[in-house]
């Protein structure tokens, strides 16, 4: 694995035998990539040690030049050359390159924050306790065996099954599927026949979920089967829930092949694999294979690159796709493959909508939903209710003189809660200031202050109330914030030890809850007016998976939304179970106005304590092009928008608002991208904001 294109200088000091030229890549913002030496071959992918400034640093040779770029006297050598892992292979680079290139970041950015922490940073390899590195330190540990699970039988797959999974492995056609599957059509076992095809030929597979509360359910499916075909294909997890340890051995046995599937949340795209082999992105629609700080990346983005770079196939699974990748598979770009009915050969649920403006409501429940519960009860079976705000109650307010809970650093209301001991306090959710619930209020003084609206708590303590014998528990993020809690509270409901669950989005997603036979739904409207064009694709998603989460099992039941908008399309199509048709509405409304999937965007958000400042530096952005032009690529085909405020302008006293650019056409945009954002550096400093720009935003 020597270097290549090495130059010995014999001009240079003449101690110096050879120098091996090496460009390392930092996790430093700054766009290069920096000038070292070696006396021996370095192979790109090696970590090594270097002093960069007065620090040292880790960072990755990403190339051996054949000179540097910097005056050759002035470079200088590596510190030391890590061997404890393989070198990172060239695919897993390029995937790095392309990521920083599209996504507008840093090589060395992308590179090192991906990997675990522990080969990154320098304390990992300094220190006494540290001798050897961490990798020698994992080796001489001795792991714990995992529990014998029971194998069990795959079960005999129905047509639409086994022709989706023939289709995935069929390599004759376009690499990326998406399968389209109601809920509880089956689409686990049809990831499951793929995935045992192809660990059999010896690949590895790779499995996205989006959520870390989803892969203690697949982790247990994935080693049931993978015993049951006696292969010991090692199975590694990865999210972001992980100890470092358990993060760096679950890296260490996937990079090194020894284990044959990884099952992960979205940083898992990342890893080096191999031998893969099939990569799976199951809940493709979920917004959260999307990171929302440092790289912006969207993992289901890159696992389609990845795939496609690797020559394998890539499943994206869903009930309710994205309406990207349905635009895809609508244009024959990615191959179709439906599931039209549910596995266990049951009805779909029964959807009903009920209009609250002409209802009388108790705690914001309509008669029927009560009576509906009430049923649900009687019958022994399961009921969710789901409304999508945690907490006791959205805000606080004094009957007398109209003063309302706001936190004093964001422009937002303070969310009452309980805590669990009882006591009420107000927490602000955008910057997690916490104070106590006042005893009067602070404007009037007067005791007479009202929780107004309602959150998962006050409908967890109105539900216990009304039907008292009822076992209740709430699956929201205040309940589930300690480690293992989130996953004992569905066993729980898995157990059958639950009658009625109240949750959040968290219980919306992927689960398979066996005896669930009512689905409420309470606040639904509110994401029916939001302004991000994309509010009605997700609430209807949402809507969807809530409300598949009923009947899987058994059938007839029951799904009960509340609104005040019965004849809104989004939920016409729902209660058809119509995603086609939403999705065909959508995408000829997203077409006629130029939206994406059939146009680009890019939005650059600044951040300042003053919101003229922010402002100014965003106009001063979109007046670059103007003074550059014609010097900037791409200029012609991408429009800019005016400067706004974001709908919450102020996060802990930092003001922020947003400039989005536009094109139909992605080379001109990334092009423009490369060149505007390399601009950007200079007119941030001046303007001393902070600044993102994010590529293909979620949400504007
Ligand atoms: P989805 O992910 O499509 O919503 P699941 O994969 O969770 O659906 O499957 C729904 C239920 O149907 C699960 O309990 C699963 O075990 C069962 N199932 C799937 N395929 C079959 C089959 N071919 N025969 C019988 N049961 C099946
Ligand atoms: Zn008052
Ligand atoms: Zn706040």
């Amino acid at each position: 694995m020597g270097a290549q294109n090495t130059s010995v200088s014999a001009s240079l000091d003449s101690q110096v035998t050879s120098r091996f030229w090496l460009g390392v890549a930092l996790d430093v913002p700054i766009d290069a990539v920096f000038d070292y030496f070696h006396d021996e071959p370095v192979a790109v992918g090696c970590r090594v040690i270097v002093n960069f400034g007065r620090r040292k640093v880790i960072g990755v040779v990403v190339s051996n030049p054949d000179q540097p770029n910097f005056a050759a006297d002035k470079v200088k050598a590596v510190d030391e050359v890590l061997e404890d892992t393989p070198p990172l292979s060239t695919q897993w680079l390029d995937m790095a390159r392309f990521a920083a290139s599209y996504y507008q970041r840093p090589l060395g950015e992308v590179i090192l924050p991906v990997l675990p922490a522990s080969l990154r940073k320098l304390s990992a390899y300094t220190g006494k306790l540290a001798a050897g590195g961490p990798v020698a330190r994992l080796a001489k540990r001795k792991v714990r065996a995992l529990a014998k699970v029971a194998s069990d039988v795959p079960p005999q797959l129905n047509d639409e099954q086994t022709a989706a999974a023939a289709a995935i492995l069929d390599t004759g056609s376009a690499n990326t599927i998406l399968l389209f599957g109601v809920t509880g059509s089956g689409k686990t076992e049809v990831y499951l026949d793929a995935a045992l095809k192809v660990l059999a030929r010896g690949k590895q597979v790779l499995f996205m979920v989006p959520e870390i509360n989803l892969t203690p359910q697949f982790e247990l499916a994935l080693r049931r089967r993978l015993q049951h075909n006696d292969g010991e294909y090692e199975l590694a997890v990865l999210h972001s829930g992980l100890s470092e340890g358990q993060r760096l051995r679950a890296w260490l046995a996937i990079s090194s092949g020894q284990a044959k599937v990884l099952l992960g949340t979205r940083l898992s795209i990342f890893t080096p694999l191999p031998d893969l082999g099939l990569i799976i992105v199951d809940e493709e629609h979920d917004t959260s294979y999307k990171q929302q700080e440092g790289l912006r990346y969207s993992a289901r983005d890159l696992a389609v690159w990845r795939g496609h770079q690797a020559g394998v196939p890539v499943v994206l699974g869903s009930a309710t796709p994205s309406l990207e990748s349905w635009a895809h598979a609508k244009a024959g770009r990615y191959k179709l493959c439906s599931l039209t009915h549910r596995a266990r050969a049951v009805s779909m649920p029964d959807i009903t909508l009920i209009d609250t403006r002409r209802a009388q409501l108790e705690q914001g429940f309509s008669p029927q939903l009560l009576k509906a519960i009430q049923h649900s009860l009687d019958q022994e079976q399961q009921a969710l209710v789901f409304i999508n705000r945690r907490g006791y109650s959205p805000v606080l307010n004094c009957s007398s003189c109209g003063w309302v809970s706001q936190c004093t650093r964001c422009s937002a209301y303070t969310v009452m809660h309980r805590s669990p001991i009882g006591r009420s306090y107000l927490q602000c959710h955008h910057c997690g200031f916490q104070t106590p619930t006042p005893k009067h209020c602070p404007d009037c003084r007067d005791q007479d202050l009202k929780p107004m609206g309602r959150g998962t708590q006050r409908i967890e303590e109105f539900l216990a109330e009304h039907f008292p014998a009822a076992r209740i528990i709430r699956i929201d993020a205040d309940s589930t914030r300690r480690k293992g809690e989130a996953e004992a509270l569905f066993a729980q409901v898995h157990a059958g030890e639950v009658d009625i669950l109240v949750g959040t989005q968290m219980v919306a997603k992927g689960h398979d809850f066996a005896n669930l036979g009512l689905v409420v739904v309470l606040n639904a409207d509110t994401m029916l007016f939001a302004q991000d064009f994309r509010a009605p694709e997700r609430l209807f998603a949402q809507l969807m998976q809530v409300a598949g989460r009923a009947g899987r099992h058994t059938g007839g039941a029951r799904v009960l939304i509340q609104t005040e908008y019965p004849e809104q399309s989004v939920y016409q199509s729902l209660i058809k179970h119509d995603y086609a048709g939403f999705a065909h509405n959508a995408l000829a409304e997203r077409e006629a106005i130029a939206l994406p999937p059939f146009a680009f965007q890019a939005l650059l958000t600044a951040e300042s304590k003053e919101l003229a400042v922010a402002l100014s530096f965003l106009t001063a952005a979109r007046d670059l092009p103007q003074k550059f032009n014609p010097a900037l690529p791409g200029t012609e085909q991408v429009r800019l928008y005016d400067p706004v405020p974001l709908r919450i302008v102020r996060v802990a006293n930092v003001e922020r608002a947003q400039l989005l650019i536009e094109s139909t056409h992605r080379p001109s945009l990334q092009l423009f991208l490369r060149a505007w954002g390399f601009e950007l550096h200079q007119l941030g400093r001046e303007h001393k904001v902070r600044w993102v720009l994010e590529v293909d935003p979620l949400e504007i």
